[in-house]
Order: structure tokens, then C-alpha cells, then sequence
């Protein structure tokens, strides 16, 4: 890793921090009918992250917000060792972006126990106003990006420019393809890791944040082989 550049870390949420994709188990818990054929097109690439997890909510009644919360807080995991790394890039002073294509509504409960910052977390918004749920799409892509993603990873890494900054993809899946491409190194499981192999992107594959932990600690020199 380059002296000069200082590392900074953008964050997958659902399947990365969390130990499954909570947009997944939402929609298989809650079942809406239609939900299948729109997920398996976002899966397949024939429909936009954004359209389609925008019409997989629409599916959903504005009064099933609280049930939806509580079925997320009862079932969603953490992934083993995140505070542990959460507890390293704090001690190291390495930025620490959570860039997620998940909701606040489900996602900024589940991370409240954790020290980051409010302005730290790059997600969705939704609103409960009308029958049926509608996402709210904050940070859309810019006009370097037409993957229309919904929330933009590569929107948010932009701000951080690769001559000053080695920027660090944590992911596993569909929303992290783009922000894989164009990041100096990425630590990928899941279909992420297929992904950077057939892109032939420099990645290094995980399973929990020890192993995060153990690779990056030696690249900071805060862990020595
Ligand atoms: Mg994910
Ligand atoms: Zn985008």
C-alpha cells in the first residue's frame, strides 16, 4: 500500500456488515406477490438496482413499516469481528464509509450500536406517506455513472480523488460490481468475488472482518506477520 495515499474504506452494508442481504429477506419473509420476477431481473441484469428495488417496495403497504423494522432487528446478524475493525480503522484514523444500497429505515437501527458517524452513512431513504412504500433515492449516480444504482458507490468514492487516496471496497454483491471497478484494492465475497475475478480486479476474498482485520492490519503495519 502507497505511503503517500491515505487509505480510505467504503463499506457494503446487507450481506457485508450484516451476515445475509436484508432486501432479500424482506421480500421472501413478506412475499409481496410480483417480487420474484423483479428480483430475479435485477439479479439477471435486465432491470436497474434502482428500478427494481423501488418496485419490489412499492409492492409493500406503508403500514408494515414497523413489522418490517422488527423482523430485521430479530433477524439480521452482524457479521463476526465488524466492531473489531470498526475498533481498528478508529485507532488508525482511516475514513470509514458505509455505502449501502439498503434503506435508513432497516439499516441506521441496525447500526446504531456502532460508532459512525451520521454523515458516514451513504443509504436510501424511504417514504411511508402514501399506501404503499416508496424509496427515496438521496444519492443517485452522476454523470460518470449510467448504472443507474439507486444509491451510487461510485458516485460517493468519486468525492475522494485516487491520486490522494487509496480507496477500499468492503462488499459481496450486485450493488458493489460498479465500485469494484474502479477501486485500488477490494475485499469481496460472495458473487463480489466472482465478479472481480471475471473483471480481473485486484481483490482479496473474506468471510468474516478477522480476516479483514489480518490482511489490512499488515498493509497499515498495525499487525506485523
Ligand atoms: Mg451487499
Ligand atoms: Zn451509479
Amino acid at each position: 500500500m502507497s505511503v503517500s495515499k491515505q487509505p480510505i474504506i467504503f463499506c457494503d452494508f446487507d450481506g457485508t456488515i450484516t451476515n445475509s442481504d436484508n432486501i432479500v429477506a424482506i421480500m421472501k419473509h413478506f412475499s409481496p406477490p410480483g417480487y420474484e420476477k423483479i428480483m430475479n431481473e435485477v439479479v439477471g441484469g435486465q432491470r436497474s438496482i434502482r428500478d427494481g428495488v423501488g418496485k419490489m417496495f412499492a409492492l409493500l403497504p406503508s403500514s408494515q413499516k414497523q413489522e418490517i423494522v422488527d423482523y430485521v432487528m430479530n433477524t439480521a446478524g452482524i457479521r463476526e469481528g465488524f466492531s473489531d475493525f470498526l475498533a481498528l480503522v478508529h485507532r488508525h484514523q482511516i475514513p470509514f464509509y458505509v455505502t449501502s444500497g439498503g434503506i435508513d429505515f432497516f439499516l441506521k437501527p441496525l447500526l446504531a450500536p456502532f460508532d459512525i458517524a451520521e454523515d458516514h452513512i451513504f443509504c436510501n431513504g424511504a417514504d411511508f406517506s402514501g399506501e404503499h412504500i416508496e424509496i427515496v433515492w438521496t444519492h443517485p449516480c452522476d454523470e460518470h455513472c449510467q448504472n443507474d444504482c439507486g444509491m451510487c458507490k461510485t458516485t460517493v468514492m468519486r468525492q475522494f480523488s485516487p491520486d490522494q487516496y487509496e480507496r477500499i471496497l468492503i462488499g459481496d454483491s450486485l450493488t458493489d460490481f460498479e465500485g469494484a471497478k474502479i477501486a485500488d484494492l477490494v475485499y469481496s465475497r460472495s458473487v463480489l468475488t466472482d465478479k472481480c475475478v471475471e473483471l480481473g480486479v485486484y481483490h482479496v476474498p473474506f468471510h468474516t472482518f478477522h480476516d479483514i482485520i489480518s490482511d489490512f492490519g499488515q498493509r497499515i503495519g498495525a499487525i506485523h506477520s
